[in-house]
């Protein structure tokens, strides 16, 4: 959509401005939400400042097609809601008001400003921002933002959009700039270093070099983001369909290491290629299924992120003694234990987890009547689906899901020749490939 020759016109006012007119920045109301203008409509009509702003504007200008569009505007949370009968102010840290406009709902922020020691914006010791509610105009609200890209400001009235901090050439560049001091911004927000990333992944750019420094650097800092949130963050980093080409960065950032301790161990182990497989395989069946459009469940992704711990502690226990089936359920117990401290899985989906996860003892199962109790558990498809994985990634041989795939087609009589077939002595878990024994780090 970027026109091949830049010509803009630049203005000088108090600070750096840039106006990109139509004929260059190519925007057309036919590739915007009709609610989001309209609420732009109102609020100006109202006499306010009103801009579409970030993700959207930046997709467009990428040739991208927008998931949504956020507005800004001059007008407080209060006076959003007076103007918009269907409206509610959400969020603490940041307050946000939402607006239905028919089967939209449009985000709409007032511009945000800084002020040092205001009782609106406090920061805890390590800097992070844990309330910032002062308001400003919309110079102030393109330099609170994150990264360039996402400062860019459209106004439908009259088709400009306004730059204030180079984000029209860095995203004709390809590169992501964090705005101001990156360590600051990051201590700010730690978040914003998953979100650097996760513009990695989806759009393909790459990290300004200032940008990307502190990052392995900062962070442990995620430790101190609230669990709930990380949950968050992550489906957006590895369940929006462009999980497998993210996951590499986060693991080049040291960013794997605060949210999946366990996971970011044994894969840097690099005993097991399997567990790397495992995980990739996943992330890109997750980004398949959503790119046509199906449905995924966050269960599915964690249980693969999470199964080198349970796999590793599932294999030590038996060799403690405990019984398959029994050292399989300790083991999953204690890995969402440990986990939730790090990233806040919420329970309908860790219940599912750990159904996935008990499911590979039962499916190994396959004498009398255990393969049809276990084709009727409400899981069983998503635990042969995640059989099938481990066989691809090279944890254990193929077979067993092979068989697991006839079953489900084989008629009353077939399934009985299919049980005949397992040996006696088979029914017991299939051969692991040969490691090194583990070491536990500390
Ligand atoms: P996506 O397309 O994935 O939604 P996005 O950039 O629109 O990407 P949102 O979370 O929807 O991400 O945020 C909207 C805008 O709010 C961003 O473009 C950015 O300008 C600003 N923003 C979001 N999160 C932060 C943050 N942690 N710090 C500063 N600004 C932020
Ligand atoms: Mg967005």
């Amino acid at each position: 959509m970027f026109s091949l020759f830049k010509k803009k016109s630049p203005q000088r006012m108090d600070v750096f401005k840039d106006v990109i007119s139509q004929e260059f920045h190519g925007i057309h109301h036919r590739d915007l939400s009709s609610g989001s203008l309209r609420v732009i409509e109102i609020l100006q009509q109202a006499g306010y400042e009103a801009y579409l702003v970030g993700g959207g504007i930046r997709d467009l200008l990428l040739g991208k097609h927008p998931k949504d569009f956020d507005v800004a505007t001059s007008a407080k949370p209060a006076e959003i809601q007076k103007l918009f009968r269907k409206s509610r102010i959400i969020g603490r840290r940041f307050q946000i008001v939402h607006v239905r406009m028919g089967a939209e709902i449009i985000e709409v922020t007032t511009f945000r400003g800084s002020a040092e020691n205001s009782k609106l914006q406090q920061a805890n010791a390590s800097g992070m921002l844990v309330r910032d509610n002062v308001f400003g105009t919309v110079e102030d609200d393109a330099v609170r933002r994150d990264f360039t890209m996402n400062a860019l400001y459209y106004n439908p009235a009259n088709h400009e959009v306004l730059d204030f901090v180079g984000g029209y050439d860095d995203l004709e560049d390809g590169v992501i700039r964090i705005i101001g001091d990156a360590e600051t911004r990051y201590r700010e927000d730690p978040v914003r270093m998953l979100r650097a990333v996760r513009f990695i992944g989806k759009l393909g750019l790459e990290l300004e070099e200032a940008t990307a420094e502190p990052i392995q650097r900062l962070s442990p800092l995620l430790r101190d983001v609230s669990p709930s949130r990380l949950f968050d963050e992550i489906l957006k980093l590895l369940q929006a369909g462009h999980g497998d080409a993210t996951f590499p960065h986060l693991r080049i950032h040291d960013l794997l290491r605060p949210l999946f301790p366990q996971t970011h161990e044994l894969l840097e182990d690099g005993d097991d290629a399997h567990y790397e497989e495992l995980i990739h395989l996943a992330l890109r069946n997750t980004d398949t299924r959503l790119n046509e459009g199906k449905s995924v469940t966050p269960a599915f992704l964690y249980a693969a992120m999470h199964w080198p711990q349970v796999h590793r502690r599932w294999d030590e226990l038996e060799a403690e003694g405990h019984g398959r089936s029994q050292a399989l359920a300790i083991a999953c117990s204690e890995t969402l234990d440990f986990n939730q401290q790090f990233i806040a899985i919420p329970k309908r989906f860790s219940i599912t987890i750990r159904e996935i996860w008990e499911l590979q003892a039962k499916l190994e199962k396959r004498h009398g009547r255990r393969p049809d109790s276990t084709l009727e558990h409400p899981r069983f498809r998503a635990g042969y689906d995640f059989l099938l994985l481990r066989e691809r990634s090279g944890e254990i041989p193929g077979g067993l899901g092979e068989w697991w795939t006839q079953y489900q087609i084989a008629d009353d009589a077939q399934r009985r020749d299919l049980i005949a077939s397992v040996k006696e002595d088979s029914d017991e878990p299939p051969k692991r490939r040969p490691r090194r024994k583990y070491q536990r780090r500390d």
